[in-house]
């Protein structure tokens, strides 16, 4: 049997291209707490993601980025708003996140469209008097619903933060700074990273500002801790991937189209073209195959495993159903359990190579 082909192969800025940034970090003696590097990246990402100025505050991770947007759209849960709203369809990180702020996670199911909650679902939710904070996701890189959610915080008063960890290039290609915060990731598994890394885009500066000050034990301008918070920073480390992966991101984007091409290509020639997901539907880091039945996404786990192709369950099936969540709802939810079982993560890379296209897509046109 050759190597097995990988579920996703990232491709960070190599040593030569980060040496320069690491120079300048030798020079400036400043290691961390929002240091030149990382203010550098914030508005390289602002001019890119938002074309506004101070719209992005980076952090040490995704969830760090979604657990401080939380504290400083919502505040710590309390009594009477002891819930957050999120979807059953994401990666633990959502649930924990809003643990993290002192929420209790309260699973809704998706719409089955969109694979997203539906404001209009929530707004008419029976838990929603007891909601603190509503979390959606934009699963997979999805573009964020920003006028949606934005239009349910005017209606109901309740907080809104997107999860729209993996949605970078989205964002990108149409901008995504709004009156409600959107955390990203940049984790090496996504496809902007800094390693490990995140971001929070809000147009709203005062907001900003308190993400700065929950990531930073509750503490701005001062040595005084002023709100909740803790340590979500981003080192100037990091920072100096972030940066030297925006210098390559043009020559990142042009191999990636060509293996779309290549990867589009094998699918139609086997027959299967109609059942994948590609960028940019969904963030490059992810291809999927969405199988039309359950019997289907079991052949498919199985040709795919006898030819050597790693699959993933991204999310699981559903958060809610891990172990560690899994008391919290007793009910299960329909939608976002068939739509589990039936996508499945295959292997995808900016620079996968024909053999290991060829070998995916014969295997999936394939299984029966
Ligand atoms: C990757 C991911 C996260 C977590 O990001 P980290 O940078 O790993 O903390 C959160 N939510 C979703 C939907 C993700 O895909």
């Amino acid at each position: 049997m050759p190597r097995s082909v990988p579920i996703y192969k990232p491709l960070l800025p190599d040593a030569k291209a980060i040496a320069p940034y690491l120079e300048q970090i030798d020079r400036n003696r400043i290691y961390a707490n929002r240091g030149p590097l990382a203010q550098s990246l914030e508005a390289r990402l602002a001019a890119l993601l938002t074309g506004r100025p101070e719209t992005v505050a980076v952090a040490a991770s995704g969830t760090a980025a979604l657990e401080a947007s939380i504290l400083a759209a919502a505040g710590r849960a309390e009594a009477a708003r002891p819930l957050a709203l999120l979807p059953g369809y994401t990666f633990s990180a959502t649930a924990h996140a809003a643990m993290g702020a002192g929420y209790h996670p309260h699973f809704l199911d998706i719409s089955p469209e969109d694979w997203q909650l539906r404001a209009a679902d929530v707004l008419r939710n029976p838990a929603l008097p007891r909601a603190g904070v509503v979390i959606p996701v934009a699963p997979f890189g999805a573009r964020p619903l920003l006028e949606e959610w934005t239009a349910f915080h005017a209606q109901s008063g309740i907080p809104v933060v997107i999860d729209a960890a993996a949605s970078f290039e989205a964002a990108a290609s149409a901008p995504a700074a709004g009156d409600i915060p959107v955390a990203l990731s940049f984790h090496a598994t996504k496809s902007f990273s800094t390693g490990e890394g995140g971001a929070v885009l809000w147009r709203r500066r005062e907001g900003l500002m308190r993400v700065v000050q929950a990531l930073n034990f509750g503490m701005i301008l001062t040595r005084e801790s002023r709100s909740a918070g803790f340590n979500g920073k981003l080192s100037e480390y990091h920072a100096a991937i972030g940066l030297a992966g925006l210098d390559r991101l043009a020559a990142a984007r042009n191999a990636r189209a060509d293996t779309l091409a290549r990867y589009r290509r094998s699918a139609a020639a086997h027959g299967i073209a109609q059942h994948l997901i590609l960028h940019p539907e969904i963030a490059p880091c992810y291809a999927l195959f969405r199988a039309p039945s359950p019997a289907m996404a079991r052949a498919a786990l199985r040709a795919l495993q006898e030819a050597g192709c790693e699959t993933r369950f991204w999310y699981g099936f559903g958060v809610h159903a891990e172990p560690y969540f899994r008391s919290l709802v007793p009910a299960g939810l329909p939608h976002t359990e068939a739509l589990a079982a039936r996508i499945i993560g295959i292997p995808i890379a900016d620079d996968l190579d024909e053999e290991s296209i060829a070998r995916v897509t014969a295997a999936l046109g394939a299984a029966r």
